[in-house]
């Protein structure tokens, strides 16, 4: 099950819901004022305190807590449409989420915004009782959910196409492509909330194959692949759910090719969500961070059981440990993967390889390829060679934002600050996974929010003696500035 079927009562319980949430955050007085400062960019036109790239649960989030702080000079656009940002109703194929239930994030601790409230509001205490884990499809509708009840202005079907830094000072220069067509924008600061593919992209290895290997995040049509033989690559939680996607569709026979010679058994990640681990991690010293961090990379999650459940109930299904791909040919009828140990004729192999962080390879940020510092800079060369990937990620400050591999060559790359899952080597999971967005997205907001302030300091000092107040203006002890 994908998601609740909810009764003739559940639009009823979201509609009070909704109310509820608009008097929790008028008593939170939120919004709060707009206290920033007017910028204008080089077109003559307004700049935007902040851009925000990307509006799946991370970008959205992001913005929500930035207009926690009184930041609503921003846009926050998405290339996908509506209820297809991210992987939730698209690429994603367990049925339920891996995570406990009872996790909050996206809410930013506004007790109406919870999954729990969201749940309740339809199916009743005793059906949030009942619930095992979060059906996916549910995740997706409970994120836009709190998108509308607190009013995260998103702009779908609006992609950033290149960052630049603008002429002049203290402006970033985005192109954006939407509905009305191409537009420049100027922002003081950029957040690239943009997932882990824009973290980089698909991992696909080269096996050839002729371009018919599909990768795990393809749209896949599974009703083509009844009756057929099918071959997923991976020890993942997509492997495995592909597989199952497959087997539930009708496929007469499914392998699944695992490297390596079992499942990885522990969920490290899952290990490091406690808020010890969360706050405390940008806190170490980066030999610390990057053992911590390569351990968890290099050991891999195990797949949820419930995925293997869905897998072994069906006789079709086999699975190779030990037997990597070697190769992909075109076989007469179909594909036929190859590995040390054997030929495998199939009509369809997918590789469920994951997504490389490799954010400087980003078409968006071309500009800024060879000025970005990351952690392959900062490790010894035999560290960096034992470990690529980790060395691809960024090495960012600590506001999120991206830093300089040659101080002074390009200052503008203080201005673009990541809330995807490249921030993993420098501040752990605070914008991968959901234990650690509550945390992610208000450290990124109260950094914007102190970049926005120290650089308007000048301006806010003069502001400050300019300031009237007629506090005593009913008593007789009121004293006009004039005569004071
Ligand atoms: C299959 C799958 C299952 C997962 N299950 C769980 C789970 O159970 N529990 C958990 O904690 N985590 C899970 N995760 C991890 C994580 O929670 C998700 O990846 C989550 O979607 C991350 O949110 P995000 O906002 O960073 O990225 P996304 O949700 O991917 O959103 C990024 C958005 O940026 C947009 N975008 C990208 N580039 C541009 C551009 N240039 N211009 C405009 N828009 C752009 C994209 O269209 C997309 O909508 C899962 C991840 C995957 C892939």
């Amino acid at each position: 099950m994908t998601r609740t079927e909810t009764g003739p009562g559940a639009a009823d319980g979201l509609a009070r819901l909704a109310r509820e949430v608009r008097r929790d955050l008028a008593r939170l007085n939120h919004p709060p004022a707009a206290w920033t400062l007017p910028a204008t960019g080089p077109d003559g036109r307004p700049a935007l305190d902040v851009l925000v790239v990307g509006a799946g649960m991370c970008g959205q989030t992001a913005a929500f807590a930035l207009l926690r702080e009184g930041v609503s000079n921003l846009r926050v656009v998405d290339r996908a449409a509506r209820g297809a940002e991210g992987p939730w109703g698209t690429f994603a194929r367990m049925e339920t989420l891996r995570s406990p239930k009872h996790l909050t994030g996206p809410d930013l601790g506004v007790p109406s915004l919870t999954f729990r409230a969201w749940f309740e509001a339809q199916a009743g205490e005793a059906g949030w009782r009942d619930l095992g884990k979060i059906p996916r499809l549910d995740w997706l509708r409970y994120l836009l959910f709190v998108r509308d009840a607190a009013g995260i202005p998103v702009e779908n079907g609006v992609a950033v196409t290149a960052l630049a830094p603008a002429a002049g000072d203290g402006l970033v220069a985005a192109a954006l492509d939407g509905p009305s067509g191409p537009e420049t924008v100027f922002a003081r600061k950029v957040v690239l909330a943009c997932g882990r593919e824009g973290s980089g992209g698909r991992r696909r290895p080269e096996l050839g194959g002729g371009g018919r290997v599909l990768h795990a995040a393809d749209p896949i049509d599974f009703a083509a692949l009844r009756g057929g033989r099918v071959a997923v690559l991976g020890a993942s939680a997509s492997a495995v759910d592909n597989a199952a996607t497959a087997l539930e569709a009708g496929a007469a026979e499914v392998t699944l090719f695992v490297r390596r010679r079992h499942f990885p058994q522990v969920n490290t990640s899952k290990w490091a969500s406690f808020p010890g681990f969360l706050r405390g991690y940008a806190g170490l010293d980066d030999d610390a961070r990057w053992r911590f961090a390569t351990h968890i990379l290099a050991a891999g999650t195990p797949p949820p059981h419930e995925s293997v459940l869905r897998c072994t109930r069906h006789p079709g299904f086999r699975i190779r440990f030990g037997e990597g791909w070697t190769g992909v040919s075109e076989g007469p009828d179909g594909l036929v993967v190859e590995t040390a140990r054997g030929r495998y004729p199939v009509e369809a192999a997918i590789v469920a390889t994951g997504f490389d962080v490799d954010l400087v390879q980003r078409p968006e940020l071309a500009a800024f390829r060879d000025a970005i510092l990351t952690w392959g800079d900062r490790v010894a060369p035999h560290e960096a060679a034992a470990h690529p990937e980790a060395a691809r990620f960024p090495y960012l400050g600590d506001g999120l934002e991206l830093r300089e591999r040659v101080p002074g060559a390009m200052p503008a790359l203080s201005r673009i600050h990541v809330f995807n899952w490249g921030v993993t080597l420098s501040h752990g999971a605070l914008a991968g996974d959901i234990p650690g967005l509550g945390i992610g997205a208000t450290r990124l907001a109260q950094a914007l929010v102190r970049d926005l302030f120290l650089a308007d300091a000048d301006r806010y000092a003069e502001r400050m003696r300019a300031h009237e107040d007629d506090e005593l203006a009913p008593t007789p002890y009121f004293v006009p500035r004039a005569e004071r």
